[in-house]
C-alpha cells in the first residue's frame, strides 16, 4: 500500500467491544493478571508498554519500512536512548551541521560519560572515511541539516560503512517518510522528533526511534526506553496519530509554498544566500533529486547587512510567527545562531523559516513588505 493511505489511517481500529473506528486513548497504567498470574493479553504496566503507545509504534514502524519503533517523550530522548545502546569508550561521527541539541548531548552529557565524538562534514565522503576508527560504532547524519541545509548522501555513507560493525542513523525530522526513506538507503535506524511534521500541530512533544531489523543496538534502545522511562505518554501518541492522518497533504502543500518563496528570495538583493535543496545552483541539489521525493519545507537564507537587518526582517513579519520550532501549520521564523549555544558556525545574519500552510501569497506579502522595510535602511 502507498504511504498515504497508510497515513490517511493511522489509528484505524474496530475496536473490541465498542466497534469504534479511531481507537480510544488508553490511560490506564496497570493491567489485570490472570489468577495463574499471567498476562494473555500482553499488557502490564504502561511504562513497559501501552496500547496506544503501541499502535503508533507500530504505524511509524510501518510507513518507515522498519520492523520496530521505540517512542519516548522528546526528540532528544530519542536520541539520549540510543547514544546510551552504545559503550563508554564507543566512538560516534556526527554531522558538523547536526541539530544543536543533539551535537550538545553527544559531546556535553555523553562526552562526560564516556563516548567520544568526532563531527565532520559528511557532503564529503573522503572526510567521513578518514575520520572512522577502529572503535566507532555509529554515525549519525542528519540531511537535509539544521540550519544550512547541507546534503548528505545516505545510500553512500551506509555503502562506505557496510560489513563494519558500524550502525547509521538518519535524523529523519525534517523530511518524514513521505520525501525521504532512510531505511531503504541502507540506514540501519531513523530518528524523528515526531514533534515537528508528524505531530504537526506545535502541540505535542516526542521522539522516536525506528530499526530496520531487529538488533542487539535496538534490544538496548527498547529496554532504556522501559526502564529509564522517558517513554511517549497516551495522549501524545494519540495526538501524534490524529496528526499523522493530514501529513501527506500538509506536507505537500509546505513543501510547494516553499519552493515558491525559496525562488522568491533567490530573486531579492536584500538576500544574501538562500539555503534549499531545491535550487539548481545549491551544492547539494543533484544527490537531493536522486534521494528526496521532494525538496522540504524547511529554508534558511542569510540578509545582507548582517545580524542588525535579519533580527529587523524577522521584527517585521506579521503572518510569519517568530518563534522556534518546525513543521506546525503556522510558518515560523527564527534568528537562529541566537537560540544556539556560542561556537556554532550559523551565520548570524541568516533566518530560518518554516514554511506552514498558509496561503502562500500571504507568506510571498508578508516577506515583500518585512524586505522592503528593512531595504531602505
Ligand atoms: C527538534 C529536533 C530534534 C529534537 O526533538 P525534540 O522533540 O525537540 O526533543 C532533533 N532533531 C531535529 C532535526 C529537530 O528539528
Amino acid at each position: 500500500m502507498n504511504i498515504e493511505t497508510l497515513l490517511a489511517q493511522t489509528g484505524c481500529v474496530d475496536d473490541v467491544g465498542t466497534g469504534a473506528l479511531v481507537a480510544p486513548i488508553q490511560l490506564s497504567t496497570t493491567y489485570h493478571r490472570e489468577r495463574d498470574g499471567s498476562y494473555p493479553r500482553g499488557y502490564v504496566y504502561t511504562r513497559h508498554n501501552n496500547p496506544t503507545r503501541s499502535l503508533l509504534e507500530e504505524t511509524l514502524a510501518q510507513i518507515e519500512g522498519g520492523v520496530a519503533c521505540c517512542t519516548f517523550s522528546s526528540g532528544m530522548a530519542a536520541a539520549a536512548a540510543l547514544f546510551q545502546a552504545f559503550s563508554p569508550g564507543d566512538h560516534i561521527l556526527l554531522s558538523d551541521d547536526v541539530y544543536h541539541g543533539v551535537r550538545h548531548l553527544a559531546e556535553e552529557q555523553f562526552g562526560a560519560w564516556g563516548l567520544e565524538w568526532t563531527r565532520v562534514d559528511m557532503t564529503d565522503l573522503s572526510r567521513v572515511e578518514e575520520h572512522l576508527q577502529a572503535h566507532t560504532r555509529l554515525v549519525w547524519v542528519e540531511t537535509p541539516s539544521n540550519p544550512l541545509l547541507k546534503i548528505v548522501d545516505i545510500e553512500q555513507i551506509c555503502a562506505l560503512v557496510r560489513g563494519r560493525d558500524i550502525a547509521v542513523v538518519v535524523d529523519g525530522t525534517w523530511t518524514t517518510p513521505l520525501l525521504q526513506k532512510p531505511l531503504a538507503l541502507g540506514a540501519d535506524f531513523v530518528l524523528h522528533s515526531v514533534t515537528k511534521y508528524l505531530a504537526g500541530h506545535s502541540d505535542v512533544l516526542g521522539g522516536a526511534v525506528i530499526a530496520s531489523v531487529d538488533t542487539p543496538v535496538f534490544e538496548r534502545v527498547r529496554s532504556i526506553q522501559q526502564t529509564l522511562g522517558a517513554v511517549l505518554d497516551p495522549f501524545s501518541a494519540w495526538l501524534t496519530m490524529r496528526g499523522m492522518r493530514s501529513l501527506a497533504t500538509r506536507l505537500r502543500t509546505q513543501t510547494k509554498s516553499a519552493r515558491r518563496i525559496a525562488a522568491y528570495l533567490d530573486e531579492r538583493r536584500a538576500i544574501e544566500q538562500v539555503y534549499y535543496p531545491g535550487l539548481k545552483d545549491h551544492p547539494g541539489h543533484a544527490v537531493a533529486s536522486c534521494q528526496m521525493e521532494d525538496y522540504g519545507a524547511m529554508l534558511s537564507f542569510t540578509v545582507r547587512g548582517g545580524q542588525p537587518n535579519a533580527v529587523e526582517l524577522a521584527a517585521r513579519t506579521r503572518v510569519i510567527k517568530r518563534a522556534t520550532s518546525l513543521g506546525g501549520t503556522e510558518s515560523l521564523i527564527e534568528h537562529r545562531a541566537s537560540i544556539e549555544p556560542p561556537g556554532f558556525d550559523t551565520p548570524d545574519s541568516l533566518l530560518r523559516l518554516s514554511v506552514g500552510l498558509e496561503h502562500v501569497d500571504d507568506l510571498l506579502t508578508d516577506l515583500d513588505q518585512a524586505i522592503e522595510a528593512i531595504s531602505v535602511h
